[in-house]
Parts: C-alpha cells; structure tokens; sequence
C-alpha cells in the first residue's frame, strides 16, 4: 500500500488518480444531453445549453485551467481523459484533441478512442496515437452498436494487450436515448477477458444499475478485470458493490466529471463511507497505477517498475 495513510486523522492523498473524465468541445456535442448535463452538475462553467457558445466563449467546454482546479480541489494527482469517437449519439471528442489536451502537463493521461467500423485504417491510428503518448483505448460498444465480444475488435485488443494498454469499456446504463443497453451489459466482456487472459479490461461504470452484481462476478473470475466507479452515487456505492472491501484491489475510482458534481464532492462522498485506508489506497492509488505502470515496460512512464501484486481475494 502506498499513498493514502492516515496522517494526523487526515487521508492523504498522495498519487491519487481520477480514472475517467471528459473534455468536450462545443463543435463535437451534436446532442444537447452533455451539455444539459454539464450545465446541471457544474453551472459554474457556464456555457449554458444553447447551441453555440456565448459570445467572447472559446469552443472548449473544459478549459485546462479549469481541469487542473478541479484536480486540486480534490487533491487527486493525476486524471484519466477519454476521447469518445461516438458521433452515433452526437458526441464527438477525438482522440487527436485529447492527445494534444494532454499534451499541457503530466498529470492528464490520454486514452483514445475509436470506431472501427468507421474506421478503416484503425491499427495505424492505435499505432500512431500510441506513438504520441496515447496510454489506453476507451470502447463504447452501446454507443457505438457493436458488441466488444465482436471478433473485429481483437486485433485491436491485441495490439492493446502488446502495448500494455488497458482497454476500458462503457458498461450499464446510460443518458443517451439512441444508446443500445444490450451491448453494455458486462457478460460479454467474458469473452474478451478468457480470450485475452493479459489484457486488463476495465467495466466503467461497474455496470450500473441492475448489472453490477454480473460485473463483480467478472472481476472475480478473471485477473484482469477491473470495475471502475464512475457514475455511482458515492453514498450508493456500498449497495452496488457490497464486495468491495473484499475486492477492492480490483476496484479503480472515476468520478465522470465535468458529467457529474465536482470531483472533491464525489471524492468526499465516498471517504464518508469510513472505507479502511487500504480499501482507500487500492481504489484511489494503487490499482489505477499499476495499470498505467503496465504500459511502463515500454519505458516512458514515471511509474515504470511499480509491480502490482494482486492481494488475495477471498
Ligand atoms: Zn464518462
């Protein structure tokens, strides 16, 4: 366990890592449920809902500085920015603009995203954006119409698995009307787990609401199947995933900001549920940073060395 003791009564924070939160672009939100939602959970950054931002507004809806404010006030170190290629539901983030996003300082790690039934020369991309510091693929089978058991997937979930990425998928339930529940349910990520025993595979969202239950069985069976928090009311976290002391090395925090509230308040939900300081450590530290230290064998990550030795899960 590293980074998070008590001190003094306090948690600390040390290498605190949020796994999943967006950027968007004004000119990339087709639909208006993103930004209805952002206006909702964070007013303060005050685009409003209209279709074109206001006068003197730039186009990013997720100002860096913005970003790093966020960070702070939850004193999380470092973030998980996902690209979200879903022009299907009206959502475009690309990955270019998250590279280039992350590109301002170490602490915001890029994972791309992609659609490949769109598009054809996907392994270039995978190769080219990797090349660029990408850090891990973000998939959105239910977005995106197409189940991630679906073989035209596992050249790229072998490619991810050489590269060390970990792949995260949307799983459970979601905002968007066009979206298609069945491909998110997590039983399907059975396959690609057996089929790829070294992938780490990540269910964000734990399959939320009714599947979490199907998801921490995932967790449980296969080594490298992570559950990811984000989008679970804090003070409902418990209820959804009563094993969580007992797996909670296979439990990563997200907090899906800017989406929902301020990072510091879903961080303060959850250190309200008195959780140990090494469930604490496991789901704020250690579990995130071994995955993105996987892809250190290559060599660029400051993390480069941090084995991960999974506890025994009973
Ligand atoms: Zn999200």
């Amino acid at each position: 366990m590293e980074g998070t003791e008590a001190v003094d009564g306090e948690v600390s924070r040390k290498g605190w890592i949020d796994f999943h939160v967006h950027i968007f672009r004004m000119s990339g939100l087709a639909s208006p449920v993103v930004r209805d939602l952002i206006e909702a959970s964070n007013p303060q950054m005050g685009h409003g809902t209209g279709a074109e931002p206001p006068p003197g507004v730039g186009d990013e809806i997720v100002p860096f500085e913005t970003m790093l404010a966020q960070l702070d006030a939850a004193g999380v170190e470092r973030a998980v920015v996902l690209a979200q290629e879903t022009p299907g539901i009206g959502i475009n983030v690309p990955s270019d603009y998250v590279l280039e996003y992350c590109t301002q300082t170490d602490r915001l790690v890029p994972f791309v995203s992609l659609n490949i039934q769109t598009e054809h020369d996907y392994m270039g991309k995978l190769l080219s954006w990797a090349a660029r510091g990408a850090r891990g693929l973000k998939l959105y089978p239910s977005y995106q119409f197409i189940y991630p058991n679906d073989r035209r997937f596992y050249r790229c979930y072998e490619l991810a698995e050489e590269l060390g990425w970990p792949v995260v998928f949307h799983t459970g339930s979601s905002v968007f009307a066009n979206s298609r529940l069945k491909y998110a349910l997590p039983i399907h990520l059975d396959d690609v787990a057996a089929d790829f025993p070294s992938l780490p595979v990540v269910l964000a969202h734990c399959g939320r609401p009714a599947w979490t239950a199907e998801a921490t069985i995932l967790a449980r069976t296969h080594d490298k199947v992570y559950l990811e928090i984000s989008g679970i009311p804090p003070h409902r976290l418990l209820e959804y995933l009563p094993d969580l002391p007992r797996i909670s090395d296979k439990v990563i925090f997200g907090s899906d900001w800017p989406s929902t509230p301020a990072i510091s308040r879903t961080v303060q939900g959850i250190l309200e549920l008195g959780l140990s300081p090494e469930v604490l450590a496991n789901l704020f530290v250690d579990t995130a940073s071994s995955l993105l230290g996987e892809v250190a064998a290559g060599g660029s990550s400051p993390l480069a060395g941090q084995g991960h030795s999974p506890a025994a899960r009973a």
